[in-house]
């Protein structure tokens, strides 16, 4: 990767962890180990991202910015950051802003708000640790276009959980196109990256109203 990028990458992620002390943006706290589970892992999703076709990029549920901004940068996709609660965005704003990183903001509302505002403008999205697949599927498939394509991260993915998305997929507009599991640079943690493309219109009209896709799901 490109040096400058990569430092960029270092920079925001110490930045985050700097204020991760009063605020609560991630867990890991240990640089070690936030380099590998932050850094590495975020970037582990990005030739689905980069097969993706050309067009903005949002991350649902980003937290602390994660995969997203390390996506943004290396990708050089125009990025929007997507989370419900506000001082989360915030303070990831400021830290965009400090470092001077081009093409990503940030919307602290619901995912569900913003299909809504922008459905059917994005041409890639991203997912880590936000919800079962199925509920994934549900709310990316309104943000976007045809050929765009959601890309999910997950730790542990069983079966039923897999058999229940590829039921509801057709449904929801969306069909599987590639599943690709890994380990992590310490060599025990699993990872898996399943890749979605929006395909048809859904059979329902989405989004369904706030809440619903994660308190009801499918
Ligand atoms: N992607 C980050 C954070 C995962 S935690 C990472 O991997 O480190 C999940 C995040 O999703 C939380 O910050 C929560 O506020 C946000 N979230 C959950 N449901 C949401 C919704 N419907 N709309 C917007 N944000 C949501």
């Amino acid at each position: 990767m490109d040096p400058s990028r990569s430092k960029l990458i270092v920079a925001y992620l110490d930045a985050i962890l700097e204020v991760n002390r009063h605020l609560n943006l991630t867990r890991i706290e240990d640089t070690a180990q936030a380099r590998m589970l932050h850094i590495e892992d975020s970037l582990s999703g990005l030739p689905e991202v980069e097969a993706a076709p050309e067009g903005p990029y949002v991350d649902l549920g980003s937290g602390g910015g994660f995969p997203g901004v390390p996506l943004a940068v290396v990708s050089g996709r125009r990025a929007l950051l997507v989370d419900s609660v506000k001082k989360k965005m915030a303070a990831v704003q400021l830290v965009v802003d400090e470092l001077g990183i081009e093409g990503v903001s940030t919307y602290d509302g619901r995912i569900e708000d913003l299909a809504l505002e922008r459905g059917g403008e994005f041409a890639v999205a991203t997912a880590r640790a936000l919800a079962k697949l199925s509920v994934l599927l549900e709310l990316a498939s309104p943000l976007l276009k045809r050929g765009g394509v959601l890309v999910c991260y997950k730790a542990q993915l069983d079966d039923e959980e897999l058999q229940h998305a590829l039921k509801l997929q057709a449904y929801l507009g969306m069909k599987l196109k590639s599943d690709r599991s890994f380990l992590l640079s310490d060599g025990e943690t699993h990872r898996r990256i399943l890749a979605f493309e929006k395909v048809k219109e859904p059979g329902l009209k989405l989004p369904r109203k706030v809440g619903f896709a994660q308190k009801r799901p499918l």
